[in-house]
Parts: structure tokens; C-alpha cells; sequence
């Protein structure tokens, strides 16, 4: 088997595994990329389809981090547009705004469902005042904040049909971080004494986008990792050696052939228990158990090519409701239009699933037909105007927070960070809720950390640990 020596491995070759490269090729290191996929980018690729484009989902940047704005910014320059962000969510025959807003919702919902989600918060707000109920979970949290009726003419739905499981379930933090700063009480007081007032974070109004789809950032940070062949394609890593505590080797499928890379420090970015699972000799029994139950949530994108020149006027529009088997929908050609020749357009809608589950399973001309008869039945499109689509499988969209999730994290975690000379990075190597933003960051984060230990010359000396909870 043959033999490479870089300086640094990097597996997988998304956002983070990228940026890490990135910086490193800059700081004049040898790198190795190995990504198993025939493309960059992860979860933020752009596809190619005929003359269409399309993200696998649509992947708005915003970020709160000057630093990884100023440099995304500098790194794709005039390739960027602006794009006013409009989005809706699709309840009962209706469209509510995208965050949601509370008292509209309960307004527009009439004046019965009203008053039952105001008397169902008050309630809540009294019982967890007096009971204080734990919020570990997704459905205490959001009774707490919302109120029971709410919570179940919308949260519930969409947050089971994006995780696929029981809101008691979920743990909270995924709902906490999306509609942070928001509540049923929030938003009456807004409306009563604040109106006109300064917006909440999650209600960005505007983005940057490249003209070309988000697939561009990936584009651009391979480009700028040298020499070309430092970031290998269709290179899946089957086999992680090690000893003493030192990741040794990793064992690659490349094509048809076998290959080993070898290195001084490795940064992984592909999913945590997989990971565990390539470790050669194995990890630990217990260690082994914890990271089986971490899970992630799978996507089908099915993309429908249309010839009309658009569908809709919105970014992303959202379906909650179990009767629609997809979550959400984009259409390109609205964040930009060269995603689409003139005069078409496509819509991309997203349906969530577990790999080997009855969606995952489901044959392509199915998942299109069934995509595109719900469309014709929402009123989006008509049959005859579709020209083309095509299904594609996500494996490791979403980690999967299940509530107790974090001990696991905690067990194997630990064990990993007994090995010096390996780094973790990204959304699934660190399984974390990283957006764009945070999984570039934690790459230049793992690159910083190799870096600094090689200035420092002690290279047993751990950083300090913390680093892994980025
Ligand atoms: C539907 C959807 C919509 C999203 N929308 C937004 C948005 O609007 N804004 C935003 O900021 N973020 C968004 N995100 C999140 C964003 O996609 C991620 O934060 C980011 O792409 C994560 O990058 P990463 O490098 O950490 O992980 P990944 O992109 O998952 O990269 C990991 C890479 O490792 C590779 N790999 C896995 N196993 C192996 C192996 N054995 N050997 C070699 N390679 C391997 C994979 O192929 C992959 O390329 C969205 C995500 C999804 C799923």
C-alpha cells in the first residue's frame, strides 16, 4: 500500500476541513484533504444540474463573527449579492411569517384559537412560575415560553417532522437557539408598548449570497489550498491507526486503490461516531456504545425544473404540517438569478428522514412525482410546466439532539482528547448546531491550535481542552 507524509491530514473536506487547510497552506504547512464525496463543500455544496444550480437547501451566510464576516467577504469580494430575506411558513391554509411572530399568529388564526393560546400561556407562564418544570426538553421549553395551544398548532409538527422523533424526546437547546429572544409574552409587550421597536436577532432581514450558489465559499477556500492535489476527492477514510495515543495513519479509499496517509497532526470533520467507528485498534466498549447513540438526521433534496420564469417571490417557505411530506422549500432563482436560465426556475424542497427509512428508500421517480404533486396541490406550480428533477440523498444533515445526548458527547469526547495529535472541527466532527459561520471558525480554530503548538516547541503540551467545545 502506498505511503503518503504530509504535514497535517485533514478528513473531510467541508466548510471546516477546508478553512482549516486553508490556513495552514497559509501558514505555509503541507496539508492533506481527504473528503470521500466526488465534490467539496459538505452539507454547503452547490449542485450542478443541466443549466440549474441549486444548494442542498438553501444556505443563507449571516454571521454575528466580524472576523469570519470581514474574511468571507475578502474571499469571495464582487461574487457577492445582498439578498432581502422573506420567508413564510404554511399552516392550515395559510401564510404566517418566518420567524415566527406570536401575535400575528394568534390573530391571524381567529378569534377563538386566540384566546385559547393566550388563556394556554397564561397558564403555562402560572404553573412553571409555581412548579419551575425542567426544560430539558423541546416541549417543556416551548409550553414554558409559549403555551400549550401554540406548541401544538405549530411547533410540534415541524419539530418532530425535522428530527422524526417525540418533542419530550428533543432536547431543548435546538428551539432555544432558534427563536431566541422570543416568547408569547415578548411579543405582546413589543406590540403593545414597542411597536416600531429595534428587531430581534433571528429576524435578519438581509444576506450575503454568491452569485453562483453557497458552493462558491467551498470553491474559493480549495483554491487557495496548494498544491492542487492536497485536496483529494472520492478519498474515503476507512481506517484510522493509532498508538499510544498518537493517530498514526489513516487508511483511504481512493477509487480503486488502497492508500495510507501518514502525518504529524490529524483534524477530523466528519461525523463524531464515525470517527469512533474507524479507530484502529478500537476505542473502548463504553466509548464505542455512546457514540452509537449519536445520531444525525438525514435530508432528500428533490429539485423540479420549471419552465415559467418564477413560482414564488420568497426565500424559504416552511411546512410544518405531517400531510406534506416536505419541511421546507427554496427557490434559487430568488436568492440568484443566475441560478436558473432565463425565463425557468426550479424549486427545491427538503424532506427530512433517517437513511433507510421509508423516504430514504423511496425510489428517485417517486420522490419527484410525489414533490411535485403536493406543489400543484399548495397551488406553486403546475404539471405541465415541469421540465426536469432529480432526488439526492444527505446522509449526517442535522446531529440529532436527543435529550441525554450531551453525556454521551461528554464520554466520547473525553476519550478523543487524550490524543494529542488529533483535532476536532465542523457540525458532524464536533456534533454541534454550527451554522456556516461557526463550522469555518472551528476550522481556522483547529489550524490555530497546531500552529500555536508548533511555535511553542513542547508538543506533548495539551492545549487547553475546552478548545473541543468551540
Ligand atoms: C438543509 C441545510 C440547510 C442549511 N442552511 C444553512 C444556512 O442557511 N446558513 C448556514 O450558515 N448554515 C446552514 N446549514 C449548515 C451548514 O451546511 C453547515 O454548518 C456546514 O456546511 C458544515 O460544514 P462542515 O465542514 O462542518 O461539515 P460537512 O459539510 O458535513 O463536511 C464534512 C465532510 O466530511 C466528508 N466525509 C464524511 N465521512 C468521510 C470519510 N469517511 N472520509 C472522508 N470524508 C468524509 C463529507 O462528505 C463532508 O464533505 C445548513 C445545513 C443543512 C443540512
Amino acid at each position: 500500500m502506498a505511503g503518503d507524509q504530509s504535514d497535517i491530514v485533514i478528513l473531510g473536506g467541508g466548510l471546516a476541513g477546508l478553512s482549516a487547510g486553508y490556513a495552514l497552506t497559509r501558514a505555509g504547512r503541507r496539508v492533506q484533504v481527504l473528503e470521500a464525496n466526488s465534490a467539496v463543500g459538505g452539507l454547503a455544496r452547490t449542485v450542478t444540474h443541466g443549466e440549474f444550480r441549486f444548494d442542498l437547501g438553501g444556505h443563507r451566510f449571516h454571521t454575528a463573527n466580524r472576523r469570519i464576516d470581514e474574511f468571507v467577504r475578502g474571499l469571495l469580494g464582487e461574487e457577492l449579492l445582498t439578498v432581502p430575506r422573506s420567508s413564510k411558513i404554511f399552516l392550515r391554509g395559510r401564510y404566517f411569517d418566518y420567524p415566527l411572530q406570536p401575535l400575528d399568529a394568534c390573530l391571524d388564526l381567529g378569534i377563538a384559537t386566540t384566546f385559547a393560546i393566550l388563556a394556554g400561556y397564561a397558564k403555562a407562564r402560572f404553573a412553571h412560575r409555581w412548579r419551575k418544570t425542567p426544560l430539558a426538553c423541546l416541549e417543556n421549553w416551548v409550553i414554558a415560553h409559549f403555551g400549550r395551544p401554540l406548541f401544538e398548532i405549530y411547533f410540534r409538527d415541524y419539530s418532530e417532522k425535522v428530527w422524526g422523533i417525540p418533542c419530550r424526546r428533543i432536547a431543548a437547546e435546538w428551539i432555544a437557539q432558534r427563536v431566541q429572544g422570543l416568547s408569547l409574552g415578548a411579543a405582546i409587550w413589543r406590540a403593545c408598548f414597542k411597536r416600531g421597536g429595534s428587531a430581534l436577532p433571528t429576524l435578519t432581514d438581509a444576506f450575503i449570497y454568491p452569485r453562483l450558489g453557497i458552493g462558491r465559499i467551498a470553491d474559493k477556500l480549495r483554491s487557495g489550498i496548494e498544491p492542487a492535489d492536497a485536496v483529494l476527492t472520492n478519498a474515503r477514510v476507512t481506517r484510522i491507526r493509532h498508538s499510544g495515543f498518537r493517530v498514526q495513519s489513516v487508511s483511504v479509499r481512493h477509487g480503486e486503490r488502497d492508500r495510507e496517509f501518514r502525518a504529524d497532526e490529524f483534524i477530523s470533520t466528519i461525523p463524531l461516531q464515525q470517527l469512533v467507528q474507524l479507530l484502529h485498534p478500537p476505542a473502548p466498549k463504553e466509548v464505542l456504545a455512546a457514540a452509537a447513540q449519536l445520531r444525525h438526521r438525514d435530508l432528500v433534496i428533490v429539485a423540479v425544473m420549471l419552465n415559467r420564469p418564477r413560482a414564488t417571490d420568497l426565500t424559504w417557505i416552511y411546512f410544518p404540517e405531517k400531510h406534506i411530506p416536505f419541511g421546507r422549500v427554496h427557490e434559487p432563482a430568488n436568492w440568484s438569478a443566475d441560478l436558473a436560465p432565463p425565463g425557468t426556475t426550479v424549486l427545491v424542497a427538503e424532506h427530512f428522514c433517517c437513511r433507510g427509512d421509508a423516504t430514504w428508500s423511496t425510489r428517485d421517480e417517486d420522490l419527484i412525482s410525489t414533490t411535485v404533486a403536493q406543489l400543484e396541490q399548495l397551488g406553486f406550480i403546475r404539471r405541465e410546466e415541469v421540465t426536469d428533477g432529480i432526488a439526492l440523498r444527505i446522509p449526517a444533515a442535522y446531529p440529532l439532539f436527543e435529550v441525554g445526548y450531551q453525556d454521551r458527547c461528554d464520554t466520547v469526547l473525553a476519550y478523543l482528547d487524550r490524543f494529542p495529535n488529533l483535532h476536532l472541527a465542523g457540525r458532524g466532527g464536533m456534533f454541534r448546531y454550527y451554522n456556516m459561520d461557526r463550522a469555518i471558525e472551528s476550522g481556522f480554530s483547529a489550524a490555530e491550535t497546531i500552529l500555536q503548538r508548533a511555535s511553542q516547541s513542547e508538543p506533548e503540551e495539551r492545549p487547553m481542552p475546552a478548545r473541543r467545545r468551540a
